[in-house]
Parts: structure tokens; C-alpha cells; sequence
């Protein structure tokens, strides 16, 4: 039986990292991104996002591992790879980014390692494993985002309590 990333690599749908973590931020954040508009790479908090992780952790040898040009792993130690994230504010979307991380290099690559994400500014981390039900949780995540970019419009704009903090805010507006 195929599994979900098959099934989804065969309709042609290109589901990376940042996608799963859209899903749970926003969906029209998520059909604006695939659509190639991007300005989340211009914003501070992305460029404060990649100073924290540069500065937290200087001397980690394998750094940034992308796999397949659809997974970019922060840092891949030997039992587990890690994620920094600069802020815990989206932690559910961080969550399920790491999950699907995970899960790809379970079903493709037939890896099994345990998830970490460090949040520098906040001195914490966070555990994340990928148990069964956590598989099903990407799974559905895997589908709905193909769904989502599969749209001809973007969803509905519903204002979010973080919507002004968003990249996108403007283009939400006009
Ligand atoms: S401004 Fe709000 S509704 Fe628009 S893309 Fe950003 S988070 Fe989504």
C-alpha cells in the first residue's frame, strides 16, 4: 500500500516543510506561499529566525541537511535532529513541522531518529516524537495541504489575532 508522501509525490505535489507549517498557521498564508509569493523571506522575523540559529548553535557540525529540495533540517545529530526556532508562539505549527520531518525520513529514507526543538531566546526545548497517532496527524496534514494549494482561489480571509505580524497582511487587505 502506498503511503501518504507516494501518493502525493504521484499527483505531482510538492509538499515541503514550511507548507505543513503554514497549514497551521494559516491556509491562505499557505496557497499565497505556493503560489510563489514569498515575502516572508524578506521579513525581519525570518531574518531573526536564521541569526538565532546561526548564533545558537556556531560549532554544530552538520548543519542544515536538505533532503529531496522539500525537507530542511536545522542541525542532524546522530540520534535526532533539531529544529531552532526563534520564537514558541506558532509551537503547534513547529510541532507538526518537525512530526513531518520526521516522517519523511521514516517513510522515504527509512530513518528513525527522535525530534528537538530548541528555542534559544526562551532557554527551553521541546520533545517530539513520532508515535502512531503522530504519523496519522501528518498524514492528514499531508493531504489537507495538497488540498489547500490545489485551490483556484485562496481561502477566505479570516482575521487572525497575528494577522498584522503577517508578511502577508497587505496583500490580505487589498
Ligand atoms: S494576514 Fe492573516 S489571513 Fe492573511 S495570510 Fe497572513 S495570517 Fe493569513
Amino acid at each position: 500500500m502506498q503511503n501518504s508522501l507516494e501518493e502525493i509525490n504521484s499527483a505531482n505535489i510538492r509538499i515541503t516543510g514550511i507548507k505543513i507549517n503554514y497549514l497551521y498557521i494559516c491556509e491562505r498564508k499557505l496557497w499565497f506561499f505556493d503560489r510563489g509569493i514569498q515575502m516572508e523571506k524578506t521579513s525581519d522575523k525570518v531574518l531573526l529566525g536564521k541569526l538565532t540559529e546561526e548564533y545558537s548553535y556556531p560549532q554544530q557540525e552538520h548543519k542544515e541537511v536538505l533532503i529531496d529540495n522539500l525537507i530542511n533540517i536545522d542541525i542532524v545529530e546522530e540520534d535526532k535532529i533539531r529544529e531552532i526556532k526563534y520564537s514558541n508562539k506558532m509551537k503547534e505549527a513547529d510541532r507538526i513541522q518537525l512530526l513531518y520531518y520526521l516522517y519523511y525520513l521514516k517513510k522515504k529514507l527509512n530513518i528513525e531518529r527522535k525530534g528537538i526543538i530548541n528555542y534559544p531566546k526562551m532557554r527551553r526545548k521541546e520533545e517530539v516524537i513520532l508515535t502512531e497517532e503522530a504519523e496519522k496527524e501528518v498524514e492528514s496534514a499531508i493531504f489537507k495541504v495538497a488540498e489547500v494549494i490545489k485551490m483556484n482561489k485562496p481561502p477566505c480571509f479570516i482575521k487572525k489575532p497575528f494577522c498584522t505580524k503577517c508578511a502577508y497582511y497587505e496583500l490580505c487587505l487589498g
